[in-house]
């Protein structure tokens, strides 16, 4: 069955999304509310885990992400705030093909190879466009834009991200994510040769860690326990993260030695963490949600990107296998959300660890349950 379909939001899921239902024979428009395909790119580096780029794969995204970016070959290292050495994180290989563990790529790369494919299969991307309202009838959804002109579609995928409106129309106002406890300060650094996988140091008060992103580049992070209220004002970034660090040895007292004292307030990124899985249903008649717009994944296990493309894949399959759009949207809800729900909860515990609430929690276990779950097929 070929449809047109509104993809609300531009981002790493939206666009993924697009891409897969083009490409199976669907109508697709995307609108994203930011100005051009760079304002809609937020924060630094992405990882991208074998699972992730096996979706990525499907959509025709995979090798140009593994060109521009950097393929590690292991998961990471876990050392202690000195810089001492505990224990190896393999991570987990797909059977059957050549992707790495762990690949990091910079946002802007990815949403650029990701735009470009779009354009490719023919996806209409419009920019500074939202929407009103949606009404869902029988047989379509009218979508009104602002300045009242309105526009029918057969089915609207919300890919809206963490503050989605079309999740209200799904499943209701109070249905929101949830603040953490943690933020996340990222910035780019340059890559060193001992930042061949994920690095991380973990100390009481917070996670430190750096991700390959490229042949000469990485990003350095620190996961800070912060109430939602006290991000540092603007200009007071990097003293904020320097005195997250301060006590730091290994390779992050290094970087911050040599590097990060002399980076520009402008080039931190500080995000706040939140979560949310919502139950079933993901979607209510003709519109459906994808990604972080009802599973927002927190950063501790570099999933969040993975599981919103492998929600676009899964969507479109089940579109092309299924006459009845209801019935696809059931199947589709049916196989992610217990990847989804394992994803979003072990983020928790993880990040309950760093914040000391479980001190008898594996993470480097938990990490590596995940991953091979999620190797799995899906
Ligand atoms: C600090 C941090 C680090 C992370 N690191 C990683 C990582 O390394 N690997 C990983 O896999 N995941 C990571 N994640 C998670 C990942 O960024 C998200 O899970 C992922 O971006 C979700 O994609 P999405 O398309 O659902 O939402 P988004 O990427 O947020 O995209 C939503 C898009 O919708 C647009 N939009 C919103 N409202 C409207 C509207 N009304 N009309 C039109 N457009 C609209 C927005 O402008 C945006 O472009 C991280 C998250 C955080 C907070």
């Amino acid at each position: 069955m070929s449809s047109s379909i509104l993809v609300v939001g531009g981002g790493i899921g939206g666009l993924a999304t697009a891409i897969a239902l083009q490409s199976t024979g669907n109508d697709v428009t995307v609108i994203e509310k930011q100005a051009d395909l760079h304002s809609s790119v937020f924060g630094v580096g992405i990882i991208q885990p074998a699972n992730a780029l096996r979706a990525l794969d499907a959509i025709g995204c995979a090798q140009a992400c593994l060109d521009a970016g950097y393929g590690a070959a292991a998961w990471g290292s876990m050392y202690d705030a000195d810089g001492n050495f505990l224990r190896d994180m393999p991570g987990t290989l797909i059977e059957g093909s050549d992707f790495p563990p762990m690949n990091g790529v910079t946002r802007p790369h990815l949403h650029q190879i990701l735009t470009s494919r779009a354009n490719e299969v023919g996806v209409d991307i419009r920019y500074s466009t939202t929407f009103e309202d949606l009404e869902a009838d029988a047989a379509g959804v009218t979508v009104r834009f602002p300045g009242g002109t309105t526009e029918r579609f057969d089915l609207v995928v919300g890919a809206d991200g963490v503050r989605s409106q079309v999740r209200r129309h799904v499943l209701g106002a109070e249905i929101e994510p949830h603040y953490i406890g943690q933020s996340a300060f990222r910035v780019n650094v340059p890559r060193t040769p001992e930042i061949d996988r994920i690095v991380l140091q973990a100390s009481r008060q917070g996670m430190a860690g750096f991700v390959p992103i490229g042949p000469d580049l990485a990003y350095f992070f620190y996961n800070a326990e912060m109430a939602r209220d006290a991000r540092p004002p603007r200009g007071h970034l990097k003293e904020a993260l320097l005195g997250h660090i301060a006590h730091y040895g290994g390779l992050t007292g290094r970087v911050r030695d040599e590097y990060l004292v002399n980076v520009a307030d402008d080039d931190i990124v500080l995000r706040p963490e939140e979560s949310l899985i919502a139950a079933a249903p993901w979607h209510k008649g003709r519109v459906v949600l994808v990604g972080d717009a009802v599973h927002t994944v927190t950063p501790h296990l570099g999933q969040g990107a993975a599981q919103a493309i492998e929600d676009g894949v899964v969507l479109a399959e089940t579109l092309a296998a299924h006459d009845d759009h209801e019935a696809a949207f059931a199947e589709y809800t049916a196989r992610r959300y217990e990847r989804c729900k394992l994803v979003v909860d072990t983020c928790l515990a993880i990040g309950d660890w760093e914040k000391g609430l479980l001190p008898d929690f594996d993470n480097i276990g938990a990490t590596n349950h995940v991953l091979t779950v999620l190797a799995q097929p899906f």
